[in-house]
């Protein structure tokens, strides 16, 4: 294990483009549960989940119908936003740190996460991709927009009547969280892909990655890349698509990758 933290530590130093894909792993640390587990989101709400299958075909059908349940305390999704508003609470580990500090450090390019809670951010990572959205902002379904809830005053245009809120370019607005069988934004998707085209070496945190489109990331790289799986059990990547597993805890094993690294750059 020492020797593979070792190994990683130097192929980040030597990487010209280092980038990580990170998923629930590396936040179940930080105490959001995964979805399907045991003690998993949907399991325990399995209302909530049937709601998430719904949600996106209500508001292609009807967005005016689909704000004002939406924003209605009593109303069907209460129970699915709550929990997304719950996750907004948690705080981001030692894992989401060490990526920030391997960004810092100019070793690490880009995050792109399946994650929709932003703890990376929350850490000071910069340039983050969030493959799936946050649920901390809303975005326009024609230009791409993304808005803050800050920048979005939902109440008042609820009470104004107004609702469903638009963009200035006359698009809706909607949750940026990508909901069952909504795709993926397509500038997400371009600039993933760019950042995977590109790297020489990808960082894979807690995820099996084997959700479509995003497991396409890991086999777009060049062959030349180095993809090292940091994960609590081998997945479908490991001896496939991953030139090494380290097998554990991302909060435990990248604080450490970080930390060797940081002695080699400093020679
Ligand atoms: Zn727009």
């Amino acid at each position: 294990m020492e020797d593979l933290i070792q190994r990683a530590a130097q192929d980040l130093i030597k990487a010209r483009y280092g980038i990580a894909l990170t998923g629930a792993g590396i936040s179940t640390e930080s105490g959001i549960p995964d979805f399907r587990g045991p003690d998993g989101i949907w399991t325990k709400n399995p209302e909530a989940e049937m709601k998430a299958y719904e949600v996106y075909e209500q508001f292609k059908t009807n967005p005016k119908a689909y704000w004002e349940e939406r924003l209605d305390p009593h109303g069907s999704m209460s129970r699915l936003f709550s929990i997304f508003g719950e996750i907004g609470k948690v705080q981001p580990n030692c894992g989401h740190y060490a990526l920030a500090e391997l960004e810092k450090m100019g070793v690490l390019k880009s995050v792109i996460t399946q994650n929709v809670d932003g703890l990376h951010q929350k850490a000071g990572s910069k340039k983050v991709i969030e493959y799936h959205g946050g649920i901390d902002k809303f975005r326009c379904i024609e230009c791409n927009r993304r808005l803050s809830t800050e920048e979005l005053n939902l109440e008042k245009i609820k009470i104004e009547g107004k609702l469903p809120p638009y963009c200035q370019c006359g698009g809706v607005i909607k949750d940026d969280g990508v909901f069952f069988g909504e795709p993926i934004p397509s500038d997400v998707v371009e600039k993933s892909q760019r950042e995977a085209w590109k790297c020489d070496l990808m960082l894979i945190c807690g995820t099996s990655a084997v959700v479509y489109p995003f497991a396409s990331l890991p086999q777009m790289v060049s062959p030349s890349t180095i993809i090292i799986e940091i994960n609590s059990e081998p997945t479908p990547l490991t001896g496939r698509i991953s030139d090494y597993l380290i097998q554990g805890k991302t909060g435990e094993i990248l604080p450490k990758i970080a930390e060797r690294a940081e002695k080699i750059q400093k020679g």
